[in-house]
């Protein structure tokens, strides 16, 4: 049975003008069309502020909270957010951080800020290179090695942040990897090697 012939019982829609008729077309189905185009309109959409009528039970139910369309419901439910910038609500569906180009913008300059901060980390760098050549000679402490252009800033506790003089080594790259990688190097970790069996009996140990 077609949409029609359901309203046959009803007076036509066609006999129906402008925004009734409009109410009529949306609503036929729900079964409660008769009611609702007859009545006058008791509310507004909470929404857009069409008057519409609402059962007084329903209105009450929902506290006054009436809706004209599915749309405006769907509406209703948005999620919205602040712009991280400027404040302004956006919807949270979108999964943006800003309101518009020109926020995201200035978000994005504040990024680019903190990108560039690797370079102050290279200068700090250099500034310590320098303050150890000037305290400590051109030559690695470990092995007299003499072209202090290449020394390296060693970290004795292995902590980059601790740039505590009594904690800083000018060393030659070779030595500097010395430092860092014999001890973990894959050849000590060769089973059977003495240092192969030392990590597996601490292996043990562990589980024990
Ligand atoms: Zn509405
Ligand atoms: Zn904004
Ligand atoms: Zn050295
Ligand atoms: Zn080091």
């Amino acid at each position: 049975m077609s949409a029609k012939h359901l309203l046959r019982g009803f007076d036509s829609p066609t006999r129906l003008k402008g925004e009734v008729a409009e109410q009529f077309d949306n609503l036929w189905h729900t079964g409660l069309m008769t009611e609702r185009y007859i009545r006058n309109p008791n509310t507004k959409c909470v929404v857009c502020g069409k008057p519409i009528y609402k059962r007084p039970i329903e209105i009450k139910r929902n506290s006054k909270r009436v809706y004209c369309s599915a749309s405006c419901y769907g509406i209703s439910c948005r999620k919205e957010i602040p712009c991280i910038i400027c404040g302004k609500m956006i919807l949270s569906g979108l999964h943006k951080k800003t309101c518009s180009r020109s926020c995201a913008n200035k978000h994005r300059t504040g990024i680019k800020y903190k990108l560039n901060r690797p370079k102050d980390k290279v200068k700090n760098y250099q500034s310590l290179k320098i303050r150890l050549l000037q305290q400590r000679g051109k030559i690695c402490e470990r092995c007299h090695y003499d072209k202090y252009e290449i020394l390296q800033v060693h970290h004795k506790d292995k902590n980059r942040l601790n740039n505590n003089l009594s904690n800083l080594e000018l060393i030659c790259p070779n030595c500097h990897y010395e430092k860092h990688f014999l001890l973990t190097s894959w050849l000590n970790k060769k089973e059977g090697g003495q240092d192969g069996n030392a990590r597996v009996l601490k292996t043990r140990e562990r589980k024990l």
